[in-house]
């Protein structure tokens, strides 16, 4: 029951306030900055509709001469002279400036003069004629006023002027210089006051319009601006929360679940080209001792440590580096045979056995030298096993390398498990 008057309260408050940035009677923004870019994209928009509209009044000015001949031929002479020599000149030299560039810069006072010039003339007309026939030219005074609030699209404040200046100089010229009475005086005022009326409703509506069409599209672009930004922003953070999903927060190294993924990708891709993949499962030997000894803090920055050195290890196109959980890494090589995983693998265990790290520890610092113990497994994937095939033969090399005193590399011993089994 209460919408309507609601509804009807929320348009006038934004009605006043989208009002309290304009001037009333000009109509202009009271942001000149906004004016300017208001002004520019009015020319832009109305550039074709001004010109034509103008040309069309032009030609018509042009026929009215076959009146001027038809009512009254004994003054076709002067009508013509006004009519085509004081108006229509000028008016065709307006609009060829206006055809130019001469429209962006000084569009609007150029087509203000035009209806100015067009106003006087018909004026000048209403002197020469009769009296009894001042209406008829009064009906072109009329017809211009009409031309400039509408389709000449000009400025409200700049038809509103010209087209009442147009009607002083009727009367002025009229009281002066005419001899027409002050009954065809009156009604002619009648008229012309009455269509100067409608005529600015007409324009100030049509301007308003255009200014809020105006306000809403900037306010459109804004928008549009800051849901590009704000969808920009969003894209980086799902980016980012998915790197921190497939990342481990210790190390910085790809954490199990994307090593999952990669494995079965390069599973997959070798199954199909048919070459090795090769996967060495890495164990810090001891190292619930480094613990034990040095505080969870100091293991934590020995991982850290060891995770670098791991990662030089794996930077080809394709390898990967991970941090399974706890102290235990693998390495993933696509395309590596057996024999030259086993020798990353030892190059590996080496470069950790020949590395001192130092740790914190109260009341300085202690050097650490951790080793790895590493299962190596590398086959050609067929369609009878699943990845995770390769990781449970890497981790029982690991265990292999475990059991034989930790500190060394193990290979896969499926082969020779198969070859037992043929026998
Ligand atoms: P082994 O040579 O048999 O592998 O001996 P180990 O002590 O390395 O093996 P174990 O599995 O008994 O112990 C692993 C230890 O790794 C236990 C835990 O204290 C430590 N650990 C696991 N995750 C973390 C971690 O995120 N930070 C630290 N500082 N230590 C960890
Ligand atoms: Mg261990
Ligand atoms: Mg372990």
């Amino acid at each position: 029951m209460w919408d309507m008057p609601m509804f009807l309260l929320h348009a006038t408050r934004n009605w006043a306030k989208e009002l309290l940035d304009i001037n009333l009677i000009t109509l202009s923004f009271q942001d000149p900055h906004l004016e300017r870019s208001f002004r520019a994209s009015y020319g832009r928009r109305f550039h074709a509709q001004s010109l034509l509209a103008m040309g069309l009044a032009l030609l018509l000015f042009c026929f009215f001469g076959v009146l001027d001949w038809l009512l009254y031929p004994e003054l076709v002479q002067q009508l013509w002279a006004i009519r085509y020599v004081f108006a229509c000149l000028p008016l065709m030299a307006i609009l060829l400036l206006l055809s130019g560039r001469y429209y962006w810069r000084y569009g609007q006072p150029l087509m203000a003069l035009a209806l100015l010039v067009g106003n006087l003339a018909v004026v000048a007309m209403t002197v020469i004629i009769p009296a009894e026939m001042n209406d008829v030219y009064v009906a072109g005074l009329m017809l211009i006023a009409l031309y400039g609030y509408t389709v000449a699209r000009l400025r409200f404040v700049w038809a509103a002027a010209i087209t009442w200046t147009g009607l002083l100089a009727y009367n002025l010229a009229n009281l002066w210089w005419g001899d027409a009475s002050r009954w065809d005086l009156i009604a002619g005022n009648f008229f012309c006051v009455s269509t100067n009326i409608m005529g600015m409703v007409a324009g100030y509506t049509m301007e308003y319009d255009s200014r809020r069409g105006f306000l809403l599209q900037q306010q459109l672009r804004r928008e549009r601006q800051r849901l590009g930004i704000l969808n920009r922003e969003l894209q980086d953070a799902n980016q980012r929360l998915e790197e921190q999903t497939l990342t481990d927060e210790l190390t910085g190294l790809a954490n199990r679940r994307r090593f999952f993924g990669r494995l079965q990708e390069e599973w997959r891709r070798a199954l199909r080209q048919k070459e090795n993949l090769a996967l060495v499962m890495i164990d810090v030997d001891h190292f619930k001792a480094v613990n034990d000894r040095f505080g969870h803090q100091a293991g934590d920055q020995c991982l850290r440590q060891l995770a670098r050195v791991l990662q030089e290890h794996g930077r080809r196109a394709g390898e990967m580096v991970a941090r399974l959980g706890g102290e235990e890494f693998a390495l993933l090589l696509p395309g590596c045979g057996a024999e030259h995983a086993c020798e990353i693998a030892e190059d590996l265990r080496e470069s950790i056995a020949r590395l001192d790290i130092s740790l914190p520890h109260s009341p300085g610092s202690v050097v650490v030298h951790p080793t790895v113990s590493c299962g190596v497994a590398s086959l050609v994937p067929d369609d009878y096993h699943a990845p995770e095939y390769l990781l449970f033969l890497a981790d029982q090399a690991l265990y292999a390398a475990k059991e034989a005193g930790r500190n060394r590399v193990a290979c896969s011993a499926r082969k020779a498990v198969e070859m037992e089994e043929l026998a």
